[in-house]
């Protein structure tokens, strides 16, 4: 059984039987077996099928806003996910037609040679709860076009999510074998991979269930995606626009209670502007509006859970035994629980956990740096590689910075977006992902050489 606990108030929102090791098997059997049919579909109707499942996710925002808020506590006043979740699949499915087309290297009176992208087969989804629309459809849009049956294990903290996508999809007429929403414990998930069950398996989620993921699949050769942790850090640069880069940056370390893959989680500000850019993070985070995320006001939710919170609170204590400064006072609706006040940290380091493990919270540490050389060598000191942020005014200086940065993604004057035509991607901790974009499709696919002598 899995349970959702739902951080407004501790109480069980929802709870699924998982299933067992027979149906499980007996389920992949189904994908397995509707895969050739759903492959054999014109592209075209593919996508056509996708687009009208997606577009009925959208139908049904307005039971979906307060169910994400029950289940991950992320406020109603947000509209929820549906114009992300839209964007990428819209934007894969435009492509879809370039990205898989033939390579065709020779068709003369002798010879045709061409590579295809043939599907996987059935493709794993295992996905996160933290953007739990959007993190799904990253893989789920561009796999199904692609021709590979899907079947989506999504996180116990919202179990709703994958249901609903289900009744979308197969509402739009995509066959409920082609598209299957399951409920797996780690055991079996990890049993089914290690079975060879699926072609491809995308996992989005933390550092060790990457690991577990990984283990599993050891020498089955199956292909395996890993969108893990980071530590992003935003560097604000000698001649940046002060005021976008606070807005920005501490809207990118705070949002969704801070639990975004990308979220900023360390600020490096070049000397001479540390205290102007300090005074305007604190004033912002000064401005939320904590509570129940039911209430329209509430700018800022609790944690998913309290574990979360448990984390960030002790990261935090830690770095201010160790000589940080805290430069928020408790908020009235901190509850010690899932209610978490967010927090500014100067005279931060890294001997710090929180300047070095992921937080996933609202916290951020501020560094001043010298120099471009400083905080380059500090953006890089990290385990993690998932994005960093620049804010200058000098686009050749970015890139130069951007050349040197240890990261999937360099953003320059933004932070914390996908953008559907790039790769999103990963080094060291934070895995070997590559998803949305050509590249996407080119890693739900594998590549097939026709080689035909014409005699
Ligand atoms: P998580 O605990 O690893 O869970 C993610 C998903 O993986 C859930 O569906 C979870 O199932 C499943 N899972 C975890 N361990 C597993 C195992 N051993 N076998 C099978 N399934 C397993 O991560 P989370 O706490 O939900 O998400 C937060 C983490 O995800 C953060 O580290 C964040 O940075 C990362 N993230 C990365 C990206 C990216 O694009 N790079 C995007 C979003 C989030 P249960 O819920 O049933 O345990």
């Amino acid at each position: 059984m899995i349970r959702c606990i739902s951080p407004i108030d501790g109480a069980v929102y929802a709870e699924r039987p998982t299933l067992s090791a027979d149906a499980a098997h007996a389920a992949v059997a189904l994908a397995k077996a509707a895969q050739a049919d759903w492959a054999a579909r014109p592209l075209e109707d593919r996508i056509a099928l996708v687009q009208a499942g997606v577009a009925n996710v959208g139908k049904m925002n307005d039971q979906i806003v307060p169910e994400l808020a029950h289940q991950m506590g992320r406020p109603i006043r947000y509209g929820g996910e549906f114009g992300g979740f839209d964007e990428r699949a819209s934007y894969m499915a435009k492509i879809a037609k370039d990205a898989l087309a033939d390579i065709e290297v020779e068709d003369s009176n002798s010879f045709r040679r061409v590579m295809k992208r043939v599907p996987h087969g059935v493709v794993l989804v295992v996905a996160p709860w933290n953007y739990p629309y959007m993190t799904a459809i990253n893989t789920v849009a561009p796999a199904l076009i692609a021709g590979n049956t899907v079947m989506l294990k999504h996180a116990s903290q919202t179990p709703l999510v994958g249901e609903r996508m289900a009744q979308a999809f197969h509402a739009a007429g995509i066959p409920e074998d082609v598209f299957q929403n399951i409920f797996l414990d780690h055991q079996t998930t990890s049993d089914l991979i290690a079975a060879r069950s699926f072609g491809f398996v995308n996992f989005t989620g933390s550092v060790g269930g990457g690991q577990a993921i990984e283990r599993a699949a050891a020498g089955t050769f199956t292909g395996i995606g890993l969108e893990l942790g980071g530590k992003d850090p935003g560097y604000v640069c000698d001649d940046a626009d002060l005021v976008a880069a606070a807005d920005t940056l501490i809207d990118g370390a705070m949002f969704n209670s801070g639990q975004c893959c990308c979220g900023i989680e360390r600020i490096y500000v070049a000397e001479q502007h540390f205290d102007a850019f300090v005074e305007k993070a604190v004033a912002i985070v000064r401005g939320y509006k904590l509570g129940n995320p039911l209430d329209p006001d509430t700018t800022l939710g609790p944690m998913a859970h309290k574990r979360f919170a448990d984390e960030v609170r002790a990261q935090t204590a830690e770095a201010i035994a160790d000589g940080a400064t805290a430069h928020i006072n408790p908020f009235a609706e901190d509850d010690g629980g899932a209610y978490l006040t967010p927090q500014i940290l100067t005279n931060v380091t890294h001997d710090m956990r929180v300047m070095r493990d992921e937080s996933f919270g609202p916290v951020v540490g501020i560094m001043p740096v010298r120099d471009d050389a400083e905080a380059i060598k500090l953006m890089n000191d990290s385990r993690f590689g998932l994005t960093a942020s620049i804010w200058t005014r000098d686009t050749a200086r970015a890139e130069a910075i951007a050349g040197q940065i240890e990261t999937g993604t360099v953003f320059m004057n933004r932070a914390d977006y996908l953008d559907p035509g790039l790769c999103w991607t990963g080094c060291k901790d934070t895995g070997r992902g590559g998803g949305l974009s050509v590249i996407g499709y080119h890693n739900l696919t594998r590549p097939k050489s026709f080689h035909l002598k014409k005699v």
